[in-house]
């Protein structure tokens, strides 16, 4: 459950059985996240909020409301750049390079750029969309290379450079940027 708060913006509350008080942490977008016992109701989940505003403020780095919308704004953007482009440029390189997938997802986590799991599904992230091309396109390779090479050997480099002459000078400048959005 989802509520307003005129402070803290959009606080994501779940309940947990388990739990006596309320516990407060921070989602990586910097929405302030609840637990709650199971049985607390509204009016005792504002109760908890209110008894915690200055912990909270003093402790917790919330992000304000104006920079939540902001962000989600952000988010829906890149979500649709990235739908009408990620999926075909894999699609594209998998056909020229002979390489097959089973599907392909698009994530927006804060870690990674990209991955590839053993029942070849490939994920790219959405920030892809504000990288150049040229580094987006070695991330693109590096996951199909694991189609082939499920780990980061000698023999996965090679491959991956025989699709990126210049994937080091790639990889190194790929750490200049950050996937989150
Ligand atoms: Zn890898």
């Amino acid at each position: 459950m989802i509520i307003e708060d005129p402070e803290f913006g959009e606080i994501v509350v779940r309940k947990n059985p388990l739990v006596q008080g309320a516990r407060f942490s921070v989602s990586t977008s910097g929405r302030l996240q609840m637990t709650v016992p199971k049985y607390a109701g509204n009016f005792l989940i504002k109760r908890f909020l209110n008894a915690s505003r200055k912990d909270i403020r003093e402790k917790l780095p919330v992000k304000d409301p104006a920079s939540q919308r902001a962000r989600d704004a952000k988010k829906k953007i890149l979500m649709k750049k990235a739908k009408e482009y990620l999926p075909y440029r894999l699609e594209y390189y998998a056909k020229l390079y002979g390489y097959s997938y089973d599907k392909v997802r698009l994530s927006h986590a804060n870690t990674r750029w990209g991955s590839c799991s053993s029942n070849r599904t490939i994920s790219l992230n959405i920030g892809l969309m504000q990288v150049p091309e040229q580094l987006r396109d070695y991330v693109i390779l590096h996951e199909l290379a694991h189609l082939n090479h499920m780990d980061h050997s000698e023999s996965f480099w090679l491959e991956v450079g025989r699709h990126d002459k210049r994937y080091k000078e790639h990889r190194k400048k790929l750490k200049q940027f950050t996937p989150g959005v």
